[in-house]
């Protein structure tokens, strides 16, 4: 029988990777798990450059809306003004209690970290380039018999002339000073929640979108109403707009778009999606197949077509979101090392995903766009409330909130659920159980509301806005 060094080698210690060389060792399996530990440490995207420190951002720019309403509500005195280092070292700070977390989480479950880049040399071979400790390179060669391909992804800049002014979602977080004048391009995610945080901490900011409207893909009527609100809030979101080139000139970025127009900013960042992180893991050389892009292709269970080697998260270029590699990661691991004592194995749905959008008002959604819905149903009936939120009462905020079911007519079940709002996330998350566990309109409608909230309006929306 062929012995390995190793029954499982993760490479890659993103959200997926990390989880999933964890879960393997609190099995017995002998897990390693390389990544490249330099200025970040491990915790991939989300940890380092995506979702925590975004958010973090996020509630800062919130404090920026906070002080302004609080004088509805009697409080007087000048605004506070922000202190751009003092947010980057408090972030970089946490960011780096986060990785912390995470290598005392690996270590502490026996994971053999290796700080390299791993490359595939064989279907059960990896060469890691390491670091040795006096600063020169070395490098390690390591067998397994499971491999995980768990190295995310990176963001994608087109080419264009002036594109090595521009930052990415990967700089943007550390820019050295505060940049007034800041120009987003992209419609999705990373565009919409940068253009409404720096909006809200204080830049002025013009966002620009080649296509009809932000956000492809999202029900129509809330790309809409999140435009309008962030439009209200600010953000000059420029639609149909485009690009020509970038120059650094004496004032700033001049960025010249093709309606012939010249734009001035202090930063340009690109948010015009990611792509999957394989340059340099050997995976053609192992025969490992890939799709546009580079994605590394997998079935259902998460194998690619050389057996032994699997993928999970952003190089697979799916869904790209923490929860998803996570809930991967687990699947690979019960399959190859069995289920935690007395649980089942576990699987992975891609039907009902609840996800948010951190702008300013929140994007919070779950299921299925009206329009999808009506695509594969036929008959939908659809519910929708539209309010000043309590607080903007005496806040002075024209904000407005947007709540919308979709409800299939036929079996009365409710398909999608969406809101433009304040913690739009925070309210999403728990009527995505009540999705997932196909919950009807009528089981809304005798579902008693918490009063007073936003949440309640999901749940006493009685009349149809339009049926069929
Ligand atoms: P997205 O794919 O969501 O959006 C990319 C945007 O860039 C689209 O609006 C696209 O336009 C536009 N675009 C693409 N190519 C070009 C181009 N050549 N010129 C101009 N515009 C272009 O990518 P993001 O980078 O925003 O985010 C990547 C992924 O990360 C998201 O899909 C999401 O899964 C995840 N994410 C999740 C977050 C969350 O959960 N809150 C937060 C941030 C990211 P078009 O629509 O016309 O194709």
């Amino acid at each position: 029988m062929t012995t390995y060094d190793f029954d499982l080698f993760v490479i890659g210690g993103g959200s997926g990777g990390v989880r999933a060389a964890r879960m393997a060792a609190q099995r017995g399996a002998r897990v390693a798990l390389a990544e490249v530990l330099g200025t970040e440490g491990l915790g991939g995207t989300c940890v380092n450059v995506g979702c925590i420190p975004k958010k973090l951002y996020s509630y800062a720019a919130h404090y920026a809306e906070a002080a302004e309403e609080a004088h509805g509500f009697g409080w007087e005195g000048t605004a506070p003004t922000l202190n751009w280092d003092t947010l980057k070292t408090n972030r970089a700070k946490e960011i780096s209690r986060l990785n912390g977390v995470y290598s005392h989480l690996l270590h502490g479950s026996g994971v053999v970290v290796m700080n390299g880049f791993a490359r595939l040399t064989s279907e059960h071979t990896l060469t890691v380039a390491t670091l040795n400790a006096d600063g020169s390179a070395g490098h390690q060669e390591v067998s397994a018999q499971h491999i995980l391909v768990a190295t995310g992804g990176t963001p994608h800049v087109p080419h264009f002339s002036g594109r090595e002014h521009v930052i990415t979602s990967d700089d943007v977080f550390d820019l050295p000073t505060f940049p007034q004048r800041l120009v987003v391009v992209g419609g999705g995610y990373i565009a919409c929640e940068f253009a409404s945080i720096f909006n809200g901490l204080g830049s002025r900011v013009t966002q620009l979108y080649r296509g009809e409207q932000v956000l492809r893909g999202f029900d129509d009527e809330i790309r809409h109403f999140l435009a309008a609100e962030m439009a209200k809030a600010g953000v000059d979101l420029r639609l149909n707009a485009g690009v020509v080139s970038v120059r650094q000139q004496g004032d700033g970025l001049h960025v010249l778009l093709e309606d012939g127009n010249t734009l001035q900013a202090d930063a340009v960042l690109y948010a015009t999606g990611r792509v999957p992180n394989v340059a340099g893991l050997g995976l053609d050389a192992v025969g490992v197949a890939q799709g546009a892009q580079g994605a590394v292709l997998v079935n259902a269970q998460y194998q690619t077509n050389v057996p032994h080697i699997y993928a999970v998260g952003d190089v697979t270029a799916r869904v790209q979101l923490t929860p998803v590699a996570l809930g991967e990661a687990m699947v690979v691991v019960d399959q190859l090392f069995g289920p935690a004592a007395g649980k089942p194995a576990r699987t992975m749905g891609y039907d009902c995903i609840p996800t948010a959008i951190f702008t300013h008002p929140n994007v919070g959604t779950v299921g299925l766009s009206e329009a999808q819905a009506r695509e594969q149903f036929g008959h939908i009936t659809l519910y929708r409330s539209e309010f000043r939120a309590l607080k903007h009462t005496l806040s002075g905020s024209t904000e407005r909130t947007l709540m919308k079911l979709v409800v299939d007519t036929a079996t009365d079940r409710v398909v999608g659920l969406h809101m433009v709002g304040a913690e739009a996330g925070e309210i999403v998350q728990g009527f995505a159980v009540a999705m997932k566990a196909g919950a009807t309109k009528a089981v809304f409608d005798s579902t008693l509301g918490i009063h007073p909230t936003a949440a309640e309006e999901f749940v006493t929306m009685r009349d149809p806005v339009k049926a069929g």
